[in-house]
């Protein structure tokens, strides 16, 4: 297999990646695989991030007169540079998030479904004729661009999460300007690299519809900051969204904030158990538990456990850590040093608590000291507390049990963040209740699927302290432009709303 490094340097190669966008002494630029420094990149400095966002607003000006299925035609061509570089942006995905390589190809695909969607929207970008109790007149809803969408994302979708933001805000006719994690630049690189591919196809791509700005969070404070961006889309923890939403709201701002999960999953006693094991092993284990909708908590019915924690058990003792690139390998690195760290005062946590930990411990040393790998823990808590109430990002799986339905529902909604849920039952009052009124509280709820891995084609985002933003399908495009209420008058008397008469 070639080193990580010179994979990374082909592929950015390959990919037409300027020689500008590196410098020495820039910053650094780390594969979890080994935690070696691969590359050096150019920071933004302050001034030119203003510079980008005021490149992003000019084109806003052209874009916005683009009719919205010809824009829809710039995004085909972006999924189609996505279908003709995939197998390279997905193993530099793998090379920079230490994602297994289907999951690395996975995330690419995610992006090319989000471009057909919104090639699709950008010729139902409808609003609604309304009834109105004028004579001779008609009120409608009409939808027009928004402006200035900036774009914050973190590590561990590096180039997903922009894609579901961007592809829409093309099509909806605004610009976007992204700041990438400062953990994964090298894939944003490359995205803009493949942007830049389609515009070029396109022809007439307005500069500065498309910008990146390389660096650390200062450049996301510069974009919630900007008046010149009426919308900012945030993904990342729920400690930055704490940030990012009352400082975006305070000049009027939209935000859109997408942040952290606490997942549960309640397994029920009628439950197909050799689907729920699966499920749970994905869900629990996939990514190497970094994933905004890995399974966290489980809460297993009393008559269930005994049978399905030990099975679970023999998963988590089975599968292959290491280098992400090699085939049969299902756990990849955490994606650095502080992440391991957090992983182990939250398993000293539990154990105070009077937890029994399985697994845990650090593996594959042998691919680099800077890598860190883990093995997967599966956490046997006396009742749901301590760090079992709050997300930590590594694969931690905490178990415990219930005896009724009302109490597991309850269970499942009595933490913080409200992202996604599920059930694992095969009776039918129980899958209903769980997806009722009165059931989960959270953004995502499934029976008989795990937590994770959602479709395009629904509204992504979830409640409470995951922020309340929605990306992706269903009516999500709305938060990425204006809506406004136009009444015609067609007639030749101006009677009023209301029966007011104002005669002059
Ligand atoms: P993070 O919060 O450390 O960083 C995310 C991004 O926010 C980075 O680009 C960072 O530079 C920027 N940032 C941080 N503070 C900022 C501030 N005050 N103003 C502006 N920008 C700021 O998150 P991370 O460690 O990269 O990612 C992991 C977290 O992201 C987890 O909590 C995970 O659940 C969450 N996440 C959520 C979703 C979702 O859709 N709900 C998706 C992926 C990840």
């Amino acid at each position: 297999m070639a080193s990580v490094r010179d994979d990374v340097l082909g592929i950015l190669d390959r990919l037409g990646v300027p020689a500008s966008a590196f410098a020495k002494g820039g910053m650094a630029a780390r594969s979890p695989i080994t935690g070696e420094v691969v590359a050096e990149v150019r920071e933004a400095s302050a001034e030119e991030a203003s510079a980008a966002i005021g490149r992003a607003h000019a084109a806003f000006a052209q874009w916005r007169k683009v009719p919205a299925p010809r824009r829809g035609e710039f995004v085909r061509l972006i999924g189609e540079e996505l279908r003709a570089h995939k197998a390279d942006l997905g193993r530099l995905v793998t090379l920079e998030a230490g994602k297994i390589t289907s999951e690395g190809l996975g995330e690419v695909q995610e992006m090319i479904d989000i471009c057909d969607y919104a090639v699709g929207l950008s010729r139902q970008l409808f609003g609604l004729t309304i009834a109105t109790e004028r004579p001779d007149h008609r009120m409608m809803e009409t939808w027009h661009p928004l402006g200035v969408c900036g774009v914050i994302t973190a590590f561990n979708f590096p180039v997903a999460v922009w894609s579901w933001n961007a592809a829409l805000a093309f099509v909806c006719g605004d610009p976007v300007v992204w700041k990438p994690s400062e953990k994964t630049p090298l894939t944003a690189l490359a995205v803009q690299a493949i942007v830049e591919k389609a515009a070029q196809r396109f022809g007439g791509v307005p500069a500065g519809l498309s910008e990146v700005l390389i660096g650390g969070r200062a450049l996301g404070e510069a974009l919630v900051d900007d008046h010149r961006v009426p919308v900012v889309s945030a993904t990342g923890s729920t400690a930055m969204g704490r940030q990012v939403g009352p400082r975006v709201a305070a000049r009027f701002g939209r935000s859109i904030l997408e942040l952290g999960g606490n997942n549960a999953a309640i397994v029920a006693p009628s439950a197909d158990l050799e689907i729920a094991l699966r499920a749970i092993a994905f869900a629990a284990i996939g990514t190497a538990g970094q994933r905004c909708t890995t399974l966290r908590r489980l809460i297993v019915h009393e008559s269930v456990y005994g049978e399905l924690v030990p099975k679970l058990k023999g998963v988590y003792g089975s599968v292959k850590i290491g280098d992400p690139r090699e085939n049969g390998v299902l756990v990849g690195p955490l994606i650095d040093k502080a992440a391991f760290d957090g992983m182990q005062r939250a398993l000293d946590e539990a154990r105070a608590a009077g937890a029994t930990v399985t697994g845990g411990q650090r593996a594959r040393e042998d691919l680099g000291a800077e890598g860190y790998y883990a093995a997967p823990a599966l956490v046997e808590m006396p009742s749901q507390t301590g760090p079992m109430l709050r997300e930590t990002f590594a694969p931690i799986l905490y178990v415990t049990k219930y005896a009724s339905i009302e109490e597991a529902i309850a269970m499942q909604n009595a933490v913080g963040a409200g992202l996604s849920s599920s059930i694992f039952t095969l009776n039918m009052r129980e899958a209903e209740l769980f997806v009722s009124d009165e059931g989960s509280d959270c953004g995502i709820a499934n029976v008989n699927i795990g937590p994770s891995g959602a479709e395009i084609g629904g509204a992504f985002g979830g409640e409470k302290e995951t922020g309340g933003g929605r990306e992706a399908g269903s009516d999500a495009w709305k938060a990425y432009m204006r809506r406004a209420t136009n009444t015609v008058n067609y007639g030749s008397t101006v009677p009023l709303a209301q029966g007011v008469t104002f005669e002059i």
